[in-house]
């Protein structure tokens, strides 16, 4: 079959490989779509990435049911499912308590292991899935669905992960309007009445920010703070989703959330956030506010992007890109030029 694979530090590639061999408690996927996130590009350019042998890139999945291994018995041939992000331990405390995302198994600083940033991921004509991290979208479009596994469920984390700051008539602002980000503004309009404050470097960004239920949209910049803060009274917004993660956006985030509210990040962008512990110093953020950083989601927040989408409360803007055209794929995110999420099918 054919997959995209990170052969060494740095270089991607389309190559020829063996179909996956299944176990006993695995299934055989027929990739129908596979998303293309900005956390690749990442992986890509890091130099340090370097993993032990030729890794399938692709963490957000969508498929058929090919095959399955003998001691499945909950998935059948031709069933439709999304692949959760976090393979994670499913034994320790936080697994336990379903925090999946938040699997403590390896270490500290850590992440579950994601298929496509480890195990093989699903950039390829087929993939192994261990059967426990399927979900299913029986009767959704599978190339549509996709992104859920990533893109709306790391937003819908976040936002959960702050939802006692999104009360009724509160401010939220939505930094960086990408594949992430334009799914937590539909995610914030169906599952809360707050005000949604959208930013963007990328005028066309603002113009889908608007269309998919944002309130308000400010251009990125050192002056976006500025007029958040003139939107809200001087106050600033109970919740700060940052979906960029450079100094740039964590800076506009740190100027802009209100008193004891909270900055939720889950851009990876390298940047460092700029925190004073007192409020009249530096850049002093006001009393009570929260920095926070988020991966991931849990496979219930899936279950729930799955149940929104297949209500119409997610609509993810889809570019479909042939398997073998990945590296141009590749090259039109990296220029910024992608609407919603870049997907490539096989
Ligand atoms: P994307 O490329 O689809 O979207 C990024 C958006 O940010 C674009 O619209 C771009 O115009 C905008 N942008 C860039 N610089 C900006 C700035 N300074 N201010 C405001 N907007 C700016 O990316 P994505 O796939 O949505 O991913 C977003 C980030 O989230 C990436 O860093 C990615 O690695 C990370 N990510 C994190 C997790 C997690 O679990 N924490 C999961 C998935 C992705
Ligand atoms: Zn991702
Ligand atoms: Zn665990």
């Amino acid at each position: 079959m054919r997959a995209v694979q990170l052969v060494e530090p740095t270089v991607v590639r389309i190559v020829e490989v063996p179909i996956p061999e299944i176990g006993p408690d695995d299934v055989l996927l027929r990739v129908s779509a596979a998303g293309l996130c900005h956390s690749d590009l990442h992986v890509v350019h890091n130099p340090d990435r370097i993993f032990s042998r030729p890794v399938t890139l692709g963490h957000e999945v969508a498929g058929t049911v090919a095959a399955v291994g003998a001691g499945v018995r909950d998935w059948v041939e031709g069933d439709s499912a999304v692949v959760h992000l976090c393979w994670s331990c499913g034994r320790c405390r936080n697994c336990v308590a379903g925090a999946d995302n938040a699997c403590l198994r390896g270490g500290r600083r850590a992440q579950p292991p994601a298929p496509g940033l480890g195990p093989d991921g699903g950039m390829a004509e087929f993939m192994r899935v261990p059967a426990r991290f399927l979900v299913s979208i029986d009767g959704l479009d599978p190339v549509v669905s996709a992104p859920l596994a990533d893109a709306a469920m790391t937003a819908y984390h976040a936002i959960g992960h702050s939802r006692a700051a999104l009360t009724p008539g509160a401010a939220a602002v939505v930094i960086g309007v990408g594949g992430l980000g334009h799914c937590a503004i539909q995610i914030l309009r169906a599952t809360s009445a707050v005000r949604i404050i959208a930013v963007d470097i990328d005028p066309d960004r603002l113009v889908d920010a608007r269309r998919h239920g944002a309130h308000d949209a400010v251009p990125a910049g050192a002056d976006a703070h500025t007029e958040i803060l003139g939107m809200t009274d001087g106050l600033g917004a109970a919740a700060v989703f940052d979906f960029v993660g450079n100094d740039a956006s964590l800076c506009t985030a740190a100027h802009c959330v209100a008193p004891y509210g909270v900055v939720q990040a889950a851009g990876l962008a390298g940047g460092t956030a700029p925190i004073a512990a007192e409020p009249r110093t530096g850049v002093g953020w006001p009393w009570g506010a929260t920095f926070r950083t988020s991966y991931g989601g849990t496979r219930t927040d899936l279950m729930a992007c799955v149940a929104l989408a297949r209500e119409g409360h997610i609509a993810i803007d889809v570019e479909r890109f042939a398997l073998v055209d990945a590296l141009q794929a590749v090259e039109r995110l990296e220029s910024g030029k992608v609407q919603g999420r870049a997907v490539l099918v096989p």
